[in-house]
């Protein structure tokens, strides 16, 4: 046997109702796609090159000795309307490792058959969105942005029923944890005081050390969440379906759906084809990771002594994220344009840049990319406008250290753009893995031009564009 992966797994051993234990469909004809070897060696797996061997196991054909497979519980609003029982549906927990950095990581199949919270899925997936989650989740890790990652991608030889029969796979996914948002909704739904106590005490101890009980776990997640949406925002990324069940409490990005960077940029942007209010689009995030926190706060409310007084504390630390998540934004978007510690007085300027961006809908990632080249006049229409921005930008520069260096650190020359997304999964179909091995390699480093890949910072073409994402 050629994978050791050495479980130690924590999640089994809490209470029973916590989640049902499933094994996963048998995969009629598994075939390895990829495997992250980089990231396994992180994460202590030891394997050869026998992937038939690999692909078995991580596909859930074979269960990994000391994998303990189950559906984790949880419930969720979605689009703002309140499921109190979703779980994993398509989804399973194979276990943990303690990683030789002493943390600990979820191993999670995702596609491997149905589970007792599937309803009316099939449990599946198709190669499609698993290649897409297997891109964008390990460019986001490249771009510095806390996320699951993709430790192997398979072909389970099966057909899967979508739009048509499609090939069916599974992707492994590494995540510090699945604990959501919707987690601790499905225990304070039920009422059931003491699994959230216990459920907040298995967060605290595995994500926040530090911090102490509801309270201290409420405000870790907010300083976690606060962080993190800036971040998508600075990168042009529009997460697409961010119910509460797709909000993890570890402030990683989870669950890439019909999630996208933009191309050309405009605030009110949606891609997700089942997000029909633009409830999700891309400047809607800030609000909506606000609204997402409300939900944990109320649900972790009955573990407090007096309940009055934890309403009024939570609702202070709730209406205080606004602030937090503009000087958050603030302080991304003024090292964009080669601010190191952005003011208050800064922010006009980067409104101005932004609002002419959308104006001439310029491409985001290009833009602030040739900021730090001196051609961002180019992306532009209204080229005598930016030239004018342009003017004020440099006097304002000329009091930093080193601005170009800061523009060239944080703004990507390489994002998983739609249309090449969509091109690399239609090879992938035809059985061409040449544009994922590329996009891979390229992705792997996105701040650093690397020859011969000019065309992959292309916008597309008009009849490249993507104008829908699918959820899978
Ligand atoms: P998502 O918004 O994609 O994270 O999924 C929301 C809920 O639907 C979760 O409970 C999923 O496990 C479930 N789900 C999504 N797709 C499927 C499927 N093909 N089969 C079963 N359950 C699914
Ligand atoms: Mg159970
Ligand atoms: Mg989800």
């Amino acid at each position: 046997m050629t994978l050791h992966i050495p479980f130690d797994n924590s999640y089994v051993r809490l209470p029973s109702r916590f989640y049902a234990r499933q094994v996963a469909a048998v995969a009629s004809a598994p075939e390895l796609i990829a495997f992250n070897a980089g990231l396994a060696r992180q994460l202590g797996i030891s394997f050869d090159d026998d992937t038939d061997a690999l692909a078995a196991a991580l596909s859930g054909a074979v269960i990994p000795e000391g994998a303990e497979p189950l559906a984790q519980a949880y419930a969720g609003h979605q689009f703002g309307g309140f499921s109190p029982q979703l779980g994993d549906g398509r989804a399973l927990l194979l276990g943990e490792v303690v990683a030789p950095n002493g943390k600990r990581y979820d191993i999670q199949l995702k596609g491997s058959g149905r589970t007792p919270f599937s309803r009316n899925g099939d449990g599946k997936a198709w190669l499609g969105p698993v290649l897409r989650e297997y891109v964008v989740s390990e460019a986001m890790h490249a771009l510095g942005v806390p996320t699951t990652r993709a430790l192997a991608a398979v072909a389970t030889g099966d057909s899967v029923m979508r739009h048509a029969m499609l090939p069916g796979a599974v992707l492994t996914r590494v995540a510090s944890s699945h604990l959501r948002i919707g987690t601790f909704q499905y225990f304070a739904v039920r009422g059931d005081v003491e699994a959230l106590r216990t459920l907040t005490d298995f967060a605290l101890a595995r994500h926040y050390p530090e911090a102490d009980g509801p309270t201290g776990l409420l405000q870790a997640v907010i300083d976690a969440q606060v962080k993190l949406i800036p971040h998508w925002m600075s990168l042009g990324f529009i997460h697409g379906v961010m119910n509460t069940d797709n909000t993890a409490i570890s402030g990683e990005t989870i669950d890439y759906g019909p999630c996208a960077f933009m191309d050309d940029f405009h605030p009110h942007k949606v891609f997700s084809s089942i997000d029909q209010q633009g409830r999700y689009a891309y400047s809607n995030q800030m609000h909506i990771v606000i609204w997402n926190l409300a939900q944990l706060a109320s649900a972790l409310v009955p573990l407090n002594e007096s309940e009055d007084a934890a309403v009024e504390d939570y609702t202070a630390r709730i209406h205080a994220m606004p602030d937090l998540l503009d000087a958050e934004w603030l302080r991304v978007f003024g090292r964009k344009i080669g601010i190191a510690n952005a003011t208050p007085e800064d922010k006009p300027m980067i409104e101005a840049l932004l609002d002419l961006m959308a104006h001439d809908r310029a491409d985001f990632t290009n833009t602030f990319r040739t900021l730090a080249d001196g051609t961002a006049h180019d992306q532009f229409v209204q080229r005598d406008k930016y030239d004018a921005w342009h003017e004020t930008h440099q006097q304002r520069i000329a009091r930093e250290q080193d601005p170009l260096a800061l523009m060239r650190s944080v703004n990507p020359v390489y994002i998983p753009r739609n249309h090449r997304i969509e091109a690399m999964i239609n090879a992938a179909v035809d059985g061409d893995l040449a544009p994922f091995k590329r996009l891979m390699r390229v992705l792997a480093d996105p701040f650093t031009p690397q020859p011969g890949e000019e065309d992959l910072t292309h916008p597309p073409t008009a009849d490249e564009v993507v104008h829908r994402t699918l959820c899978g």
